[in-house]
């Protein structure tokens, strides 16, 4: 009999639960090869305008613990994960054909570099016949469930959300298939890189950073679990988000959710169970509310399509400028600039991939607005370095803050001494990541660069020597 073969490739989407492109191949082919491609220019390549590394270590090491997990689970139902490191275009088409695959299914993607791939291993596929079928597996809500078309989706997200959440149901989440077909044909399973293979150094994660991330689904769904059933702690989320010490003030779902490790609508099942044995939640609907945001960048994303990593952005806002100084940069990625709130969240970032929200948003308005520097050089940087990096999401969240997005015509400006007071009153946070302002009091750890010389005296601390002085006087927020 003849046999129906498809290749599923995995791509964003590094789970089994919940994987609308696993499902359809399983419901139309005998045979299903999944494959893995480690694409050579996300992993060694640069970021597009600045140049840094475009995957830095800490996602490289989670993406290669899931892809670990992912094959685990798929040999553990009869199946295996052929893994390669390449370009997609090349080597998922080459399976395709050794295979005489009738389809290659995957979970389509929607911005620039992404679809480029995609579109390429496409036309390599149908100059021999072969078909390329996609499926969808990223988000809460499916663009054909929306009551407006895409390119009329409301640029404020209190209009999206309103326009949403009252009439569109979350569709539930695919099953986790128990058996797999086997692999029949002979192929090259192909071996695990190794971090080193990637362009990086083995690395322990520090002592310091919040929360340990470890990469894949299986990993993803027990921290859902822990933090709904097994701690409760989501009955205080909308309270403790805003936190930055520890693994607990938030869900940290952000790097599973990014790999697709955790699908949302899973999450939001679980919500909703959470809702039924407790009872309705201000901090439940919270977190539904962060997974709507999280949508709403991405169809903002398809909306804008590349305008998302344009200066002027989806607003197209050509009134505000920026430099490019790569100093100014420096000393802020590099968490020098003197202002201990922005160079404890830039240290963090650096020695763990991670850095809260509420970080986040205190350094890029700080290097677009006190700074001056063009916000996408901020994006590249955090596109390099985080371990949750999601186009979507990253870049829709640097629009917004500088100005730019479709929601927003003026910068987001913090006052970085009023946030640094009210989210880390007695400097705990800064005194983690900067060791050496220890022995300064709570009432001025941030601000050492207005200590006087007899204060430095007394407190053994020289300004310019044992910590920077400041780029921007913090007199500006508390003058
Ligand atoms: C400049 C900037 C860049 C950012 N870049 C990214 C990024 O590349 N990837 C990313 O996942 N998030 C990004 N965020 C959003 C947010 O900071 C992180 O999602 C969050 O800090 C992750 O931690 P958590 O999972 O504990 O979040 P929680 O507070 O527990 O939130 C739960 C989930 O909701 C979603 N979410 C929450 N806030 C946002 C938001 N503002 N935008 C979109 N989704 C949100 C995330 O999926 C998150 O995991 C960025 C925010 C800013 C200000």
């Amino acid at each position: 009999m003849y046999t129906k073969r498809a290749v599923l490739w995995f791509r964003l989407d590094l789970r089994l639960h919940d994987n609308e492109a696993l499902q359809e191949a399983l419901n139309s082919a005998d045979e299903v090869i999944p494959v893995f491609v480690f694409d050579e220019r996300t992993f060694m390549g640069r970021t597009h305008s600045f140049g840094f590394p475009k995957t830095g270590k800490y996602r490289a090491k989670f993406i290669l613990e899931s892809v670990r997990e992912l094959r685990q689970s798929l040999r553990e139902r009869g199946s295996d994960l052929i893994i390669r490191v390449g370009k997609p275009e090349e080597e998922v088409f080459e399976i395709a054909q050794k295979a005489r695959a009738n389809w290659v299914f995957c979970n389509r993607e929607r911005t620039h570099e992404e679809v480029k791939v995609q579109d390429a291993l496409e036309k390599n596929l149908w100059s021999v016949g072969q078909e390329m079928r996609y499926s969808r597996g990223k988000l809460l809500y499916y663009t054909s469930d929306l009551p407006f078309p895409i390119q009329h989706t409301p640029d404020n997200f209190t209009q999206f959300r309103k326009e949403i959440e009252r009439y569109v149901p979350v569709r539930g989440p695919l099953p986790t298939p128990d058996a797999l077909p086997s692999i029949t044909v002979a192929l090259e399973l192909g071996a695990l890189p190794a971090l080193s293979e990637l362009g990086h150094e083995e690395f322990e994660p520090g002592p310091k950073g919040s929360f340990a991330f470890q990469g894949g689904e299986l990993e993803g769904l027990r921290r859902l679990n822990y933090y709904l059933w097994e701690e409760g702690l989501i009955d205080d989320f909308k309270e403790s988000r805003d936190g930055l010490i520890g693994g607990d003030y938030s869900t940290k779902l952000s790097p599973w959710l990014a790999q697709g490790c955790l699908s949302p609508k899973m999450v939001y099942y679980e919500l909703r169970k959470y809702e039924e044995q407790y009872g309705k939640n201000k901090s439940a609907y919270e977190l539904f509310y962060h997974l709507m945001l999280r949508d709403f960048f991405r169809f903002m994303a398809k909306k804008y399509c590349n305008q998302i990593f344009f200066k002027t952005g989806p607003q197209n806002n050509v009134g505000l400028r920026w430099s490019n100084d790569r100093s100014l940069l420096e000393q802020w990625a590099e968490g020098r600039t003197g202002v201990p709130f922005i160079d404890a969240n830039m240290r963090e970032i650096s020695q763990t991939g991670y850095m809260s929200s509420r970080g986040r948003q205190n350094v890029a308005s700080f290097l677009v607005n006190d700074l001056g520097v063009n916000w996408q050089m901020g994006a590249e940087y955090f596109e390099s370095l985080l371990i949750d990096y999601d186009v979507a999401s990253n870049w829709g969240n640097w629009n917004y803050m500088a100005g730019v997005g479709s929601d927003s015509r003026d910068p987001r400006y913090l006052n970085i001494i009023s946030q640094a007071k009210t989210y880390d009153p007695k400097g705990e946070y800064v005194k983690l990541w900067l060791p050496e302002l220890q022995g300064l009091p709570p009432e001025k750890i941030h601000q050492p660069d207005q200590l006087s010389f007899s204060e430095q005296e007394e407190l053994h601390l020289r300004i310019g020597d044992d910590y920077p002085r400041a780029v921007v006087s913090t007199n500006k927020w508390s003058g």
